[in-house]
């Protein structure tokens, strides 16, 4: 399988597991992907799937979220658990995309059924490409002098650790959450477009693909506070902590 194209997993080929309990949609699926020269298999119960992720240890899982057994959140979070992985959720309808992004269930990305394959396929490739690169950036700080935290207001961010500090206070985000926050935080007070973040995040360029921006953006305030980043209607974000006085006082806001 060494000459299978695209990101290569461990072994130089690319496994993805396909979690979907409806066997038409599972089949077209497979058959897609598999064109692609990668390894793929599917399960179509949430038990077998968290088994599944243990051993075959998969680059990406595209994980339905109806399904037998446990539900796909309840996956996703037993997956994540075991081994960090990319995962692209397919939902049933826009508003549960919200939903899910909000209950910090840890998927990377979304997508709502019915979907194009040739969309499914793109972002799965977008999500490889971001895991290579994060695996290849984690190498390198390893080698070389690691980039030194962003300090934002009272923000900060450690990329080589990925870790993230809202004053003295550990603030824990999903891999994608972190980017998003990266993203934002290197250019402080700048408005980004929707798909500025989206390319540069998912390394996705689409319209359609806006939403799954807004709602990681909620996931990021409903964990670092709703002050940090500010909506431009029509346009996109921009992050805009205060400038903290003391670092005292985020630990005790009430003084003045
Ligand atoms: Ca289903």
């Amino acid at each position: 399988m060494a000459l299978s194209q695209g990101p290569a997993g461990p072994g130089g080929s690319t496994t993805v597991l396909v979690v979907e309990d409806e066997p038409a949609i599972a089949q077209a699926i497979v058959h897609r992907l598999s064109a692609e020269g990668w390894q793929v298999h599917a399960v179509g119960d949430g038990l077998l799937a968290v088994d599944t992720a243990a051993r075959l240890h998969p680059d990406v899982v595209l994980l339905d979220v109806m399904l037998p057994g446990i539900d796909g959140l309840e996956v996703c979070r037993r997956i994540q658990a075991e081994r960090p992985v990319p995962v692209l959720m397919l939902t049933a309808r826009d508003d549960e995309t919200d939903m899910l992004v909000g209950l910090g269930v840890g998927a990377d990305d979304y997508m709502t059924k019915p979907f194009s394959m040739r969309e499914l396929v793109a972002r799965t490739k977008a999500l490889l490409r971001r895991q290579q690169r994060a695996s290849q950036a984690a190498e390198l700080s390893t080698v070389h002098q690691p980039e030194p935290p962003l300090v934002v207001g009272d923000v900060t961010v450690d990329r080589a650790q990925r870790r993230v500090l809202r004053g003295a206070d550990e603030v824990h985000l999903t891999p994608t959450e972190f980017d998003l926050l990266v993203a934002l935080a290197t250019r402080p007070r700048t408005v980004l477009s929707r798909e500025r973040l989206l390319a540069e995040v998912w390394d996705w360029v689409d319209a359609s693909g806006t939403r799954t921006v807004d709602s990681h953006i909620k996931a990021l305030r409903r964990k670092l506070g709703p002050d940090l980043v500010r909506t431009v209607h029509g346009v996109g974000y921009a992050f805009e902590p205060a400038e903290p006085t003391t670092p005292a006082e985020h630990a005790a806001p009430a003084g003045t």
